[in-house]
Formats: C-alpha cells, sequence, structure tokens
C-alpha cells in the first residue's frame, strides 16, 4: 500500500492541475515538504474500501496501526465514532470518520449547525475523547496508551488552538496573554518568554498593543492576539473553530491572510468555517453532514448539491479502478452511469475518420458520462484512462442522477452550462465532413432532464 501511494503520488505531483476547478486556490506546498498524496488522493489508505462509512470499521483491531507508515500525515483519524448520551438515549454526532491530512495543508471543514464539526475538532485536539476509533496526530496515537495530564502535554507542546470567542484572559494584557502557553507547557527558557512573545504578536501585527488588555483592542486584533498565543510554542499544527465566526469580513480576511502566510511557512491549518468566500482560499474543502464525510470528488465536482445529496452519492456511488491506457467509455457505447475521477486523469477521445484527436482531459474532482445521461444515448467521444498512472473514478446510477438534479435546479443550470461548453468544444474539434453525423442541430443544446 505505502509503495503504491508514493508511486501514484509522484506522478501526480508531476501533472498539472486542470485549470477549470482549481483556478483560485493558492498553490499548495512544495513537493519536497508536501504530503505523500494530493487533494484527490487523500484517502488513497481507504482505497478498496466501500464508501459506507458506517459498515466498515474495525475499530477495535486499530490498536497497532503501524503509524510509521504514513509520516507525512499530520492528522489520521480511522473509523472515529462519537455518541453522547443523555435522557432521550445515544445520539451518535461522529459516525465513523475517515480522513487524512498532509503536512503544510490548509484545510477548511464546513457542514450545517449541529452537523458534527466541533466534536470531530475536539477529537483531534484531545479535548474530547471518541467513543471508538483511532486518531494519529502528527505521528503520535493520542488515545491510545496516552493518559488525559500526558495528553494534555502533548496538546500544549503540539498543537495551536484558536476559538470563535479569542478566549483570551481579560485582566491579562496580550503580551501575557502570548506567555501563557509557553508558562503552562514550559517551552522556551524563562527569560526569552517576553522575547517570544512580542515577535509572536509583530508576526500578526500587534506590536504596538502587546501591552494593552484585550477590551482595549478590536475583535480582530483580539482574534490575531489569539493566533499569536496559538502560536506561542511554535506547534506544527493549527486547528480552529470558526475563527472568523465573529469578526467583520475585513478582519475575516486579515486572519485568513494570516492563516496563508503561516501555510506558506510550513505550518499545516484545519478550520471550520461558515464562510463559502474563506473556504475558495484553502488547498481543500471538506464537507461533514449529520455526522459523515462527503466524498471530496463529489463536492468538488457538483458543488452547488445539497449536501444531503451529496452524501447520498458518496453512499451510493461504486469506485473503479483503471490501468493506464484503458478505455472506460467507448465510442458509441451506452452510458448508464455517471463518472466522476477521484484521482489521475482522463483523456477524451474523438475518432474522426479512422484519426484519434485529443479533445479534453479531466482530473481529479471533474466529471464525464453528464452529456449522455441528460440527452439519453450513447457515447459521443471515448474516454480512457491517461498512459500516466491508474485512474480512480466514481460512478453513480443514471436514475439516482437524474433524480437528484431534478431536485437540485442550480446544479442541473451548472450541468447545462458545462455541457453547452463542451458540446462547443466538441463541434470546434469536428471536421467538416463529420459534423452533421456527430452533432444533432447546430442550436443549444437540450437539457431537459429524462425520466428514469
Ligand atoms: P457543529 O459544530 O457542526 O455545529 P457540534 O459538533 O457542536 O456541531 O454538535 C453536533 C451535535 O452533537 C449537536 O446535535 C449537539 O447538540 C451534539 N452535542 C455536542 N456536544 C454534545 C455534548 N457534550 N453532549 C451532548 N450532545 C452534544
Ligand atoms: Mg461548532
Amino acid at each position: 500500500m505505502t509503495l503504491r501511494v508514493a508511486r501514484l503520488t509522484k506522478a501526480k505531483v508531476e501533472k498539472k492541475i486542470p485549470t477549470r476547478e482549481v483556478a483560485k486556490k493558492p498553490s499548495r506546498p512544495k513537493a519536497s515538504s508536501r504530503p505523500k498524496f494530493t487533494l484527490s488522493e487523500a484517502q488513497e489508505p481507504l482505497r478498496g474500501k466501500t464508501l459506507n462509512t458506517k459498515s466498515n470499521h474495525p475499530t477495535t483491531e486499530l490498536q497497532n496501526y503501524p503509524t510509521t507508515e504514513l509520516p507525512n500525515y499530520m492528522i489520521e483519524t480511522r473509523g472515529i465514532v462519537k455518541t453522547f448520551k443523555n435522557a432521550a438515549g445515544e445520539f451518535v454526532v461522529l459516525k465513523g470518520i475517515d480522513l487524512t491530512i498532509g503536512r503544510g495543508e490548509f484545510v477548511s471543514i464546513v457542514g450545517k449547525s449541529g452537523s458534527g464539526k466541533s466534536t470531530l475538532l475536539n477529537m483531534i485536539t484531545g479535548i474530547d475523547h471518541p467513543t471508538a476509533g483511532q486518531m494519529i496526530v502528527g505521528g503520535t496515537d493520542i488515545y491510545h496508551n496516552m493518559g488525559e495530564s500526558q495528553r494534555s502535554r502533548w496538546r500544549g507542546k503540539n498543537l495551536g488552538i484558536v476559538f470563535q470567542f479569542f478566549q483570551l484572559l481579560p485582566m491579562l494584557t496580550l503580551l501575557e496573554n502570548v506567555m501563557l502557553p509557553m508558562d503552562y507547557a514550559d517551552m522556551f527558557d524563562f527569560d526569552q518568554r517576553p522575547q517570544r512573545a512580542k515577535e509572536m504578536l509583530a508576526l500578526v501585527g500587534l506590536e504596538k498593543q502587546a501591552s494593552k488588555l484585550p477590551a482595549a483592542v478590536s475583535t480582530g486584533q483580539q482574534q490575531a492576539a489569539a493566533i499569536a498565543r496559538a502560536l506561542a510554542c511554535d506547534p506544527p499544527l493549527l486547528v480552529a473553530d470558526e475563527p472568523t465566526g465573529n469578526l467583520d469580513s475585513k478582519s475575516a480576511d486579515a486572519i485568513i491572510d494570516l492563516f496563508m502566510k503561516l501555510v506558506s511557512e510550513g505550518k499545516t491549518i484545519l478550520m471550520v468555517t461558515h464562510d463559502p468566500s474563506l473556504t475558495s482560499r484553502t488547498h481543500r474543502n471538506i464537507i461533514i453532514s449529520d455526522g459523515e464525510l462527503i466524498d471530496e470528488a463529489i463536492s468538488r465536482s457538483l458543488p452547488q448539491l445539497r449536501h444531503r445529496h451529496m452524501l447520498e452519492m458518496t453512499k451510493k456511488a461504486q469506485r473503479v479502478t483503471y490501468q493506464p491506457g484503458e478505455t472506460i467509455l467507448d465510442c458509441d457505447q451506452h452510458v448508464d452511469n455517471l463518472f466522476i475521477v477521484k484521482s489521475g486523469a482522463v483523456d477524451v477521445m474523438k475518432k474522426d475518420d479512422g484519426r484519434e484527436q485529443q479533445l479534453a482531459q479531466l482530473g481529479a474532482g471533474e466529471f464525464f458520462g453528464e452529456i449522455e445521461l441528460l440527452r439519453g444515448g450513447k457515447a459521443i467521444a471515448c474516454v480512457r484512462a491517461s498512459q500516466e498512472e491508474p485512474v480512480e473514478a466514481l460512478t453513480f446510477p443514471r436514475a439516482d442522477f437524474l433524480r437528484i438534479i431534478e431536485e437540485s435546479p442550480i446544479t442541473a443550470e451548472a450541468l447545462g452550462k458545462i455541457v453547452e461548453t463542451r458540446l462547443k468544444e466538441n463541434r470546434a474539434n469536428q471536421s467538416k465532413s463529420r459534423r452533421d453525423e456527430m452533432i444533432v442541430d447546430g442550436g443549444p443544446p437540450e437539457i431537459k432532464i429524462p425520466k428514469g
């Protein structure tokens, strides 16, 4: 498994990321400092397992998981389940979370209120403990063979935590607030702590406010001070729960700028947010719906869908792996599924007078087959795995796909535009002699959703 991950990664790192979907994303960590997987391969260790997380977690067998096998993950959660009990009975808040986050990644987590975001962060930070499953943070299994006080010391040295309401101590100056974690974790020489706290405040632009009390600065500055405090012990990982939730948009932007700077210097940041304008600035966006993770290829490819539809697709999709060069859809083949590329790349080809011509290459988070599903009928082009590496795709049944887009008019509209663009590209590539045969008419494509 490890070898396979490494091999896939090398090919992937060198490959161009398709422009259509990630144009606005910040550049990701350099290959040398990057995790040994890419966006779409984040769940590579799950390869071969079904996506139905409920039924598939051998949580009791995880005690001896070899943590050294994947040293480049900053966070690895395995089958994390969290159940709360109250008078009404048991309530499963996290239903088996499998997630890997690489060193140097900037990752956002979104989800409706009550979906389990804070609970998941509390599992990652060791503030609360899971009912089942394994959590490896920075190579340390933080729940097996580790007691509460040990975990608390580990947290102090290895994690920076940022909260929505800052949680600065009101009677202490900003400088004193930033010194606290160093005192608590007994990091840095006693004499050096004030200087280091000043440097941290300077890093977040607060050098002039160091001797002020929290109430004397703006909320944006309070959050910046809380970030300086989180950085005091130089942790490799920052975890933030709605860090901009209490800020105006300008202050929120400044905090995200700061996070991006920290990420560019090598920190890993995991941030829960409600704000879609912030998720576009992270490397990866993870959606949690009702205690379960949505497949990232699905949320990237069909971002307009409601979370419940994405979750349904996550559960119903089948994973299929194709070898390099293998045909996925033949020209003229009947199409029964929507295909979403999860890792690797596919070439969309056209046969023209016996000659093959490449129309497009699609990568992770892009789909194909939708033209045939929407218009009915056979493939208008052929699709095969690129020569460089295997392709992992999700396939999703036609009837379910048509029902879901019928229930989501904005997805239907977005799909219509993509179909239109693709048909135009297709047409532009068409030689004169074959044009009339391949394209039904010259007008805009028909995006009526067929029944069934
Ligand atoms: P989010 O951060 O996504 O809004 P949370 O993780 O805070 O959601 O909560 C998820 C669900 O778990 C909610 O329904 C919440 O009421 C419940 N929950 C959270 N913490 C506790 C607790 N300590 N005891 C009981 N239920 C809890
Ligand atoms: Mg929350």
